[in-house]
């Protein structure tokens, strides 16, 4: 027995394209879930599609990409999802963007494209999932925030300040929607070896490696892990949780 087993379930995971976000869509797919994936770009949904098909062939995933940011958008690719599936048990909130540079560096711009992507669209993504959650009798909402919501960092502070948020959010809503059997919690993972972090220079991983108990970067799959347990039945009576996954980089 699985139990992990998520066979049926209908799961949307935006930034399903790569990193964290593609090894959850692998995580889901592989205990049963049909998964829709977002991403940013058609071309990239289509990449990722391809990749699965032959990972995973004959696995029920689909790939949409909506702007997440604009609130009627998202509302119109959950509709559609549910009048093609019937449901939607399962919402991650995992898209988002990071930013690095010195305050005296920011440009307005700069501030809102992170709030734009990292909490509105974060806000958009449950502003949509609720009302179909409570209609079916019940959900789960996972977001994606980050160890540095907890402790801050030293620049690219709209990064911080935008996990902090959906912090504030998952706290807020866990609070507002468990009467509908909706859980809402969030994983806060440390350094994770994808993309984002990649894109780091060498001088900022070094330091970065050294402060980890643990001795290693994370890995997506040990995101996706976190989001796994959380989305199951397992976690059947966990809400309003900020789970760490940072190798106890930030106790
Ligand atoms: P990544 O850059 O590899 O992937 C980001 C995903 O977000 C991609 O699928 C991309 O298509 C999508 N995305 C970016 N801009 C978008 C937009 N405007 N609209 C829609 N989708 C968009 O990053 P990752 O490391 O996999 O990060 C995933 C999440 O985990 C993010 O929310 C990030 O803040 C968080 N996180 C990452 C780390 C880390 O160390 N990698 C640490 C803490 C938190």
């Amino acid at each position: 027995m699985n139990v992990f087993d998520l066979t049926g379930k209908v799961a949307v995971i935006t930034g399903g394209t790569r990193g964290i976000g593609m090894a959850a869509v692998e995580r889901f797919l592989d205990c049963g879930a049909i998964v829709i994936l977002f991403g940013s770009r058609q071309e990239t949904v289509d990449k990722a599609l391809a990749a699965l098909a032959q990972s995973r062939p004959g696995a029920k995933v689909e790939g949409m990409c909506p702007n997440l940011s604009d609130a009627e958008a998202v509302k119109a690719a959950f509709a559609r999802i549910v009048e093609e599936h019937g449901r939607l048990d399962v919402l991650i909130n995992n898209a988002g963007i990071s930013q690095s540079q010195s305050l005296y560096d920011y440009k307005p711009e700069d501030f809102a494209k992170i709030m734009d992507l990292n909490v509105k669209a974060v806000f958009n993504g449950c502003y949509a999932a609720a009302p179909i959650m409570k209609q079916q009798g019940g959900g789960v909402i996972l977001n994606t925030s980050s160890m540095v919501s907890l402790y801050g960092q030293r620049s690219g502070s709209g990064y911080p300040t935008s996990k902090y948020a959906v912090n504030g959010l998952t706290k807020s809503l866990a609070r507002e929607l468990g009467p509908d059997n909706i859980r809402v919690n969030a994983v806060a993972p440390g350094v994770t070896d994808t993309d984002m972090v990649a894109a780091l220079p060498e001088a900022y991983r070094k330091p970065m490696l050294a402060a980890i108990p643990m001795r290693r970067f994370g890995t997506a799959e040990d995101v996706a892990n976190a989001f796994l347990y959380l989305a199951s039945d397992m976690a059947a009576y966990v809400t309003g949780a900020i789970l760490s996954v940072d190798g106890g980089c930030m106790m």
